[in-house]
């Protein structure tokens, strides 16, 4: 048994065992990984009664891509319970009842509002104990707000973020308020072209606003973040780009009417969606574990500093053994991968090596939808038709194949990518890699 004592559910002391948090509007990491921690942990003997989930969201966990795509949707949008955790992984669906059934305390609506590892104690803000055996932290991230860069307004009806299901919920009520309306989103990375692609399908005019020279900067190069822009153009969103947003206009209701730009542009708008960026949640953690990357550090077995706290998804930093360096990542592969790890190190430390991750991003808007594995460091050799259906880019460095973009490829293609990336073969001749296209990794 891993609990310290029997539980004592309803007491004012609680014995879990592993916690998962996702208070402070935290990320899809910290959700996903958490219930896929669960579901590792009863398929490897948890018995009932020694896991405990803490979380401050009010619903059990559930697949928070869903609430940039299929809950935005204007017909027949997705609603819990058909997305709990972990149907995105094509495994059994976790709903209450499935907790229930397999004997884990969901404790939901808490806040963790302090955290004792020495004495392996946390306090939440209703002023209960939980103490615990082993500890996972799975508490994400939170979106990055205006007021952050020294814009007030953030908290209009009319202006939406979105990173939990309260924030979703918001912002389908905005849209169904705007249908005919302008609206602006403000960044161009995963919520901004997620969000303005379901804003175009609820007919809603779009005007995105990122201080950068085009979309999906961190990862895009110019040519393919160029393909999604003109593709998004031609639905009719328009793009302002390389200035960002100094103050909102709001009226006597407290309503935003229009968006004041740094180049003194006005553009009026009946709502805003804001996506620029996160920050993990380690306030609870700080002082007490090492931190990297802005996140908790951890090792292969994503074991942080303290020996009996284990760190996954987008909060944890852990190291890349592909590219022999520590990377926070922030995404729900990385996130469920994680945290399967994280639970068969606690489970099987003996059979079980240092985590050994590919990188993978992929996203879907409209009827595109692209992938990506590895880094996008180094030379990029483009493939392709950019101005088809499919196309792609190849990373090189230092004479290896290190990344790999596919829009519009099939099941295998994907595959075939992953796979060829992840071996990491030696590139001698960028034209020839170039001339051989998507057939260099399907020859693989
Ligand atoms: P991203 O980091 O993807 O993008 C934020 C963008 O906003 C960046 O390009 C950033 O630029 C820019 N930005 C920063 N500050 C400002 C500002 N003041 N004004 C305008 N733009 C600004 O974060 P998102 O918020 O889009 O997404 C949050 C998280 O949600 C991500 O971690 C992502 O992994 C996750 N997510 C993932 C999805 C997926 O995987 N398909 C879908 C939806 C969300 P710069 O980089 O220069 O700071």
């Amino acid at each position: 048994a891993l609990s310290e004592h029997p539980n004592q559910l309803g007491t004012k002391r609680r014995n879990g065992r592993i916690m998962g948090r996702r208070d402070f509007a935290c990320e899809s990491a910290s959700i996903y990984s958490t219930s896929q921690s669960d579901g590792e942990g009863v398929c490897r003997g948890i018995s009932a009664g020694e896991l405990c989930i803490i979380s401050e969201e009010s619903v059990a966990p559930y697949e928070r891509p869903a609430l940039s795509k299929g809950y935005l949707l204007p017909e027949a949008p997705a609603r819990l319970p058909s997305f709990h955790t972990c149907v995105g992984s094509r495994e059994e669906r976790l709903t209450p009842k499935w907790y229930k059934e397999h004997g884990i305390e969901l404790v939901l609506g808490t806040r963790v509002k302090s955290a004792d590892l020495k004495r392996k104690t946390l306090f939440t803000a209703t002023g209960e104990t939980i103490s615990y055996k082993i500890l996972i932290i799975a508490t994400g991230a939170r979106a990055l707000k205006l007021e952050e860069f020294g814009v007030s307004g953030s908290d209009a009806e009319n202006v939406c973020y979105l990173r939990d299901i309260t924030d979703a919920n918001k912002l389908v009520s905005a849209m169904q308020s705007c249908v005919g309306g302008n609206a602006v989103v403000i960044g161009g990375g995963y919520v901004g072209m997620e969000c303005a692609a379901s804003l175009v399908m609820n007919k809603i005019d779009v005007t995105m606003v990122f201080p950068e020279e085009h979309c999906m900067p961190r990862l895009f190069t110019p040519e393919i973040a160029n393909y999604y822009e003109d593709y998004y153009e031609a639905k009719g969103v328009k793009f302002i780009k390389g200035t960002a947003l100094t103050s909102f206009d709001v009226n006597a209701d407290g309503k935003v009417t229009g968006v004041n730009l740094r180049d003194g542009a006005r553009i009026p708008a009946d709502m805003v969606v804001v996506g620029i960026g996160i920050r993990p949640n380690t306030s609870l953690f700080e002082g007490q574990l090492s931190l990297e990357k802005g996140g908790i550090k951890v090792n292969g077995q994503m074991q942080t500093s303290h020996g009996s706290v284990y760190a996954v998804g987008d909060v944890a930093a852990f190291p890349v053994k592909l590219f022999g360096e520590t990377r926070r990542l922030e995404h729900v592969d990385s996130a469920r991968r994680s945290a399967r790890h994280a639970v068969a190190s606690i489970m099987e430390p003996e059979k079980t090596g240092d985590f050994d991750y590919l990188p993978f991003f992929y996203s879907r808007v409209f009827t595109l939808s692209w992938q990506f594995y590895g880094d996008n460091a180094g030379e990029v050799v483009p493939f392709g038709d950019y101005s088809g259906k499919s196309f792609g880019a190849y990373w090189v460095n230092n004479g290896h194949l290190v990344g790999s973009f596919l829009e519009g490829g099939t099941k295998e293609e994907y595959e075939a990518l992953a796979k060829a990336t992840r071996l990491n073969p030696s590139i001698e001749n960028l034209a020839e890699l170039e001339r051989q296209g998507l057939n260099f990794v399907l020859e693989i």
